[in-house]
């Protein structure tokens, strides 16, 4: 009872009432009725005024701070209301504490979200490793139980053998190259690149791969294309992507490459004519190991992390790549980058 507003304003306003009725006893000019109403009068101001100013401004206010810490503690922060701005203290901590907790919730949130994904990517790399080392490990032994003097099968074990060490090679080189980017030890080296060139240079790479599937590299560029990023990494990028239109691609098709310009950017196109990408991964194929067909695209000696090495540096380049696909009749793959520095006045 004491506790609550009622009971304190009743308690004050007695005080009070008893007080000035006392004061006013001691003058014999003020007349018994006098003193009967001024002691009715006091007592009723103060019980109104100090149960208002408790109930509204205080107790109201601390037990919705109450009410929050309830909430907080049952995480159920969707639950909590916001307050409009006020000038009462006790309300403005509330707000402080909702805007806190909410923060806090955020980062517990993402922490999480980060966690499962270290662990998701734990669990992905050690089953991309496991793969071909066990098929590795697999031949030496089988040569070593007596394939060796089998002289039919040696060769072709020792090079299936080597294939998946091959294998294995590339995926810890795009695992340390993607790390590396993450980490940010790989710094981008911005310059004024030859987009003509740097193509030429990565179907050079591809000539044997693409002429093994009849499959025949275009450069289709009206004229020289430049472009204001790094010489390095825009190969990796190109590399990536040309590699992957050769390998989804039907034999006897064409890669194309089309370079183009506007006042402010150099478009690249990277366009196939192959097995295309169902609508409903074209999302997710720049998560590290998605597959739109796991098997066959181990088979292709894909690692997986083609595309998000491609996704991580183009971030780097504040872009990002863009797919247009139609199943069953091609890809293509398309990025734009600034043609002068972002910052040089003479672009605009
Ligand atoms: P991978 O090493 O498997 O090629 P990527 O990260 O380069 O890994 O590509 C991820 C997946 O996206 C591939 O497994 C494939 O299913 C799909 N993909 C990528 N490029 C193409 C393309 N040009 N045509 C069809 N599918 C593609």
């Amino acid at each position: 009872m004491v506790y609550s507003s009622r009971g304190l304003a009743l308690l004050l306003a007695l005080s009070i009432g008893l007080i000035t009725t006392l004061f006013l006893s001691l003058f014999d000019s003020v007349k018994t009725t006098a003193l009967v109403v001024t002691s009715i009068i006091s007592f009723s101001v103060s019980y109104l005024s100090v149960f208002v100013v408790l109930e509204f401004l205080i107790f109201r206010e601390i037990s919705s701070l109450h009410k929050i810490m309830g909430k907080l503690k049952k995480r159920e922060l969707a639950k909590i209301e916001k307050s409009n701005p006020t000038l009462n203290p006790l309300r403005k901590i509330n707000q402080e504490i909702f805007s806190f907790a909410e923060l806090k919730q955020k980062e517990i949130d993402e922490l999480k979200k980060t966690e499962a994904f270290r662990r998701e990517f734990i669990a992905d790399v050690s089953h991309e490793l496991k793969t071909p080392i066990f098929a590795a490990q697999g031949f030496v032994h089988t040569l070593l139980d007596g394939a060796i003097d089998d002289e039919s099968v040696r060769i072709k074990f020792l090079e299936k053998a080597a294939k998946s060490l091959d294998g294995l090679d590339m995926l810890v080189q795009d695992l340390l190259t993607l790390s590396q980017i993450e980490t940010g030890q790989i710094k981008m080296q911005f310059e004024n690149i030859d987009l003509n060139k740097l193509t030429e240079e990565v179907f050079e790479q591809f000539e044997r791969k693409a002429a093994k599937k009849n499959i025949t590299l275009v450069l289709d560029a009206s004229n020289d294309v430049f472009a204001y990023a790094d010489y390095q990494r825009i190969t990796q990028v190109l590399t990536n992507l040309v590699s992957n239109g050769i390998n989804y691609s039907f034999e006897g098709g064409n890669v194309k490459v089309i370079l183009e310009q506007t006042k402010k950017y150099a478009i690249v196109r990277v366009e196939d004519q192959g097995e295309g990408i169902p609508p409903e991964h074209r999302t997710r194929i720049f998560e590290r190991f998605y597959r739109v067909d796991k098997s066959r695209s181990r088979e292709k000696g894909g690692t997986g992390l083609g595309l998000a090495i491609v996704k991580h540096i183009l971030d780097g380049h504040n872009t990002k790549a863009e797919v247009e696909s139609t199943p069953g009749k091609g890809s293509t793959f398309s990025f734009k980058l600034p043609r002068f520095r972002p910052d040089d006045e003479e672009s605009d």
